[in-house]
């Protein structure tokens, strides 16, 4: 083949800018990008031509010139971040971003974030004002406390919380409660990055009163309780209730702090599940200083909570870490919106998507399943689809134990095994994340919306039609 022909047939630069699909190009992306994106595929053209004897692999690329321009160029400028549709039935996954927040909530977030905002003026004073103040006297009023803040996560609101009370001296936890909660955030550790020094209380199993008594000296300086929230040790077991020990440490002086992980703000009786302590609670029974996340069961933006007493609050909020890990306008915005929400014990269940997600009961799983599988049999004639009852998890280290009673739609393709089909929902233009098990795959429909129900009929539909 005759290598210098092939050469002289990569079409010109002047030419390309001419033609109209390439028109389009530089109207989208503009004419930088379009050239930069053209001379590299003439670049790889040129790497073709030189490496391989294939002239027909060769034709088909110095044709294809513009088109594979214009297909890196949308690579390039597309999202990595996408919206997926979570048909796993885990409510709170952690690799899927945790709690979806409502289309009203994220609204409000549009609003503010395009413009300016109050975020740290006192518009009736016409001064300066605090970031925090949007939404303190929120939690104030929701959990029965003195004063709030909040930081960047749960994890920052520990080490804050140990840095600026525990600092220099002795932190008694139980050995029960030397939690890793995943993603590298370990009690013992994040002790140690605070300037405290843990001091373990009790045994794996049992922790009493009195050993809580024995460990404390004048070098503590505060008492912590670890809600042991993604596992539960059962059988012999004991550990002292939180209300206990807060009278034992404040009789020596010292503040008593509690990381409740989840952070749950409602009666999840109410919601046909165990009991997960409250803020509330943990308010009421002494606790000094509480810290929860704000995207667990709150179903808010990632954040760490912290309320408590004025004058510990006060001090935090006079830290110099506070500073490093502080929420910016978008966090305040979504965290205060989903606050509101709480203010209605009725309205709260229907306006946090988690809540509602949890709290949706198997009859209503069952009957959104079989509206998704009739949507599916229309599009998807080359598969097996039907309904069946599966458990779904609450997830995100909230409610180990457990299992929401839902319904899942089943898949079995004809023509292509489950992994590959799976492949192929991880690839469609919205991915869907689905469960699979061996002979089929399951969407779980608790974690799906109804109002996506159509799209995933019909990108379902373009793979198994
Ligand atoms: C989840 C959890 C954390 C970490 O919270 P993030 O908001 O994810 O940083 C800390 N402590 C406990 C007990 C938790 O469950």
């Amino acid at each position: 083949m005759d290598k210098n022909e092939l050469f002289r047939n990569i079409p010109k630069m002047d030419v390309l800018l001419e033609r109209e699909d390439v028109s389009k190009l530089i109207e989208q992306y503009g004419r930088s990008l379009v050239t930069g994106a053209i001379r590299e595929q003439t670049e790889l053209l040129r790497e073709l031509i030189r490496t391989t004897e294939d002239e027909s692999a060769v034709r088909q690329a110095t044709e294809e010139l513009a088109g594979r321009a214009g297909d890196s160029l949308r690579r390039l400028c597309s999202p990595h971040v996408r919206k997926v549709i979570n048909a796993t039935g885990t409510v709170l996954h952690t690799n899927l971003g945790r709690a979806p927040i409502s289309r009203a909530q994220a609204q409000r977030l549009t609003d503010i974030v395009t413009g300016y905002s109050n975020l740290e003026y006192d518009l009736e004073a016409g001064r300066r004002g605090e970031r925090y103040a949007h939404f303190e006297w929120l939690l104030c009023r929701l959990t029965g406390a003195e004063a709030a803040m909040v930081v960047n996560n749960n994890a920052a609101a520990v080490l804050l919380v140990l840095s600026a009370i525990a600092r220099g001296g002795e932190v008694l936890v139980s050995r029960g409660e030397l939690v890793e909660i995943g993603g590298k955030f370990r009690v013992p550790d994040v002790c140690e990055q605070s300037g405290a020094v843990l001091r373990e209380v009790g045994t794996t199993n049992k922790t009493h009163f009195s050993d809580y008594e024995s460990a404390l000296s004048d070098g503590t300086k505060a008492v912590l309780k670890v809600h042991t929230s993604n596992y539960r040790i059962v059988g012999f077991t004991e550990s002292v209730d939180a209300a206990e020990l807060a009278g034992l440490a404040h009789e020596h002086g010292v503040p008593m702090i509690e990381d409740l992980g989840s952070g749950v703000l409602v009666d999840l009786e109410e919601y046909g599940l165990a009991h997960e302590p409250t803020v509330q609670e943990s308010v009421r029974a002494g606790i000094d200083v509480v810290c929860f996340s704000g995207d667990k069961l709150l179903g808010g933006p990632q954040a760490g909570i912290i309320v408590g007493r004025r004058e510990l609050i006060d001090r935090m909020k006079r830290h110099p870490l506070t500073r490093a890990l502080r929420v910016d306008k978008f966090t305040v915005t979504a965290l205060e919106q989903v606050l509101l929400e709480y203010l209605s014990k009725e309205h709260v269940r229907e306006n946090v998507p988690v809540l509602r997600m949890i709290s949706e009961t198997a009859a209503s799983a069952h009957e959104r399943a079989e509206k998704l599988a009739a949507q599916l049999r229309e599009a998807c004639p080359r598969a097996n689809v039907g309904v069946r009852p599966c458990q779904s998890q609450v997830g995100g280290g909230s409610l180990p134990l457990e299992r929401l009673e839902s319904a899942g739609v089943t898949i079995e393709p004809w023509a292509m095994s489950v992994d590959a089909l799976e492949h192929k929902m991880l690839r469609f233009d919205v991915p869907i994340v689905p469960r699979v098990t061996e002979d089929s795959i399951l969407l779980d429909v608790r974690t799906i919306d109804s109002g996506d129900f159509p799209a995933v009929a019909e990108m379902l539909g373009e793979v198994l039609a």
